[in-house]
């Protein structure tokens, strides 16, 4: 039987970290962490994700702004605001929720933001920070994973390591991480041949796919750390990962849930990364 790595535990962990590191920020310095959200549109998930957000703030004591925009918002009106923020003092983070609506150049607005403001970790800028290991932000969603599998106490040195998927935002930094933490690292994608065999191989599988059971049982090796990035809605409404984790369960040392393991930690380590923001920037 695995041990189920709780990421909704390690989440409110961290994030009573952050709100005493925050408060002692505001004792020193005199002001709060700012962070800024915009959207775009009307999607109903990153109306979800913007509000969690906002309420994630307010619980380690942040400053926050949401700019709800039209789905109708020009170029210039979305990068003429990220210009005012990113000369605001008040605030040391600011994303655009993704996807943005397909009129707008999602390059050029990733390319605006300040790379001193970009607590998602997007900007080119960042992202060959990261290539190279030295680095202030990490892209939330692998920086939750290596967190959590920090704080099980799993150690990646010398590990085989095995990442399906290879998007911008999780396979790739993803990789990156496990490498810069010792880790041998393989990442598989859809041309990927003998999939099965190579993920069989892994001693730490993390999938982010992006197919609802993806991963079963004969693709884990006996005593696997199962990381399952993956979000899939299914047609009952119900939400699964990327893990068959009934089968894949009994064969792994630690797996994380869905929900319950990875997610929770993505808004918490943009939490962290605007409270960085702040400590290395604000005045
Ligand atoms: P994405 O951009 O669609 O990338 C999916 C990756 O999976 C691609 O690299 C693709 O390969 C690969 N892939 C697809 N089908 C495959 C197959 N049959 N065999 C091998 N590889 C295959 O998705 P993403 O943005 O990285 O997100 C991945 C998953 O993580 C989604 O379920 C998403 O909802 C979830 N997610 C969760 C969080 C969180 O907070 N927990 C955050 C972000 C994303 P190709 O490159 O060859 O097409």
């Amino acid at each position: 039987m695995a041990q189920i790595i709780d990421g909704k535990r390690i989440s409110a962990e961290i994030r009573a970290e952050i709100k005493e590191q925050t408060e002692a920020f505001k004792a020193k310095r005199g002001y709060a962490p700012g962070l800024a959200v915009i959207i775009v549109g009307e999607d109903p998930a990153s109306q979800v994700y913007v509000r969690n957000k906002k309420r994630a703030c307010d619980e380690v004591g942040f400053y926050s702004e949401s700019y709800e925009l039209p789905a109708e918002t020009t170029q210039d009106e979305l990068l003429s605001l990220i210009d005012r923020l990113n000369a605001d003092e008040n605030i040391h983070g600011i994303i655009c929720q993704l996807p943005l609506p397909r009129h707008l150049d999602e390059t050029a607005v990733l390319l605006k933001i300040k790379p001193e403001k970009d607590v998602d970790a997007f900007h080119p800028y960042n992202v060959g920070k990261i290539m190279i290991g030295d680095y202030n932000f990490l892209p939330c969603t692998p920086a939750g994973v290596m967190a959590l599998i920090k704080r099980s106490g799993i150690e990646v040195a010398g590990k085989n390591c095995v990442v399906i998927g290879r998007s911008n935002i999780v396979g790739k930094p993803m990789a990156m991480l496990l490498l810069h933490a010792n880790g041998t690292v393989t990442i598989c994608h859809s041309k990927t041949r003998d999939i099965k065999k190579i993920c069989a191989e892994a001693d730490i599988l993390v999938a982010g796919v992006g197919r609802a059971n993806f991963v079963t049982a004969d693709m884990v090796k006996e005593g696997a750390v199962i990381i399952d990035v993956g979000i899939n809605r299914l047609d009952s409404g119900k939400l699964c990962g990327d893990v068959d984790f009934c089968e894949v369960e009994p064969k792994a040392s630690y797996i994380t849930p869905v929900p319950g393991g990875v997610g929770p930690m993505t808004i918490t380590m943009l939490m962290q990364n605007t409270l960085t923001a702040a400590k290395i920037h604000g005045k």
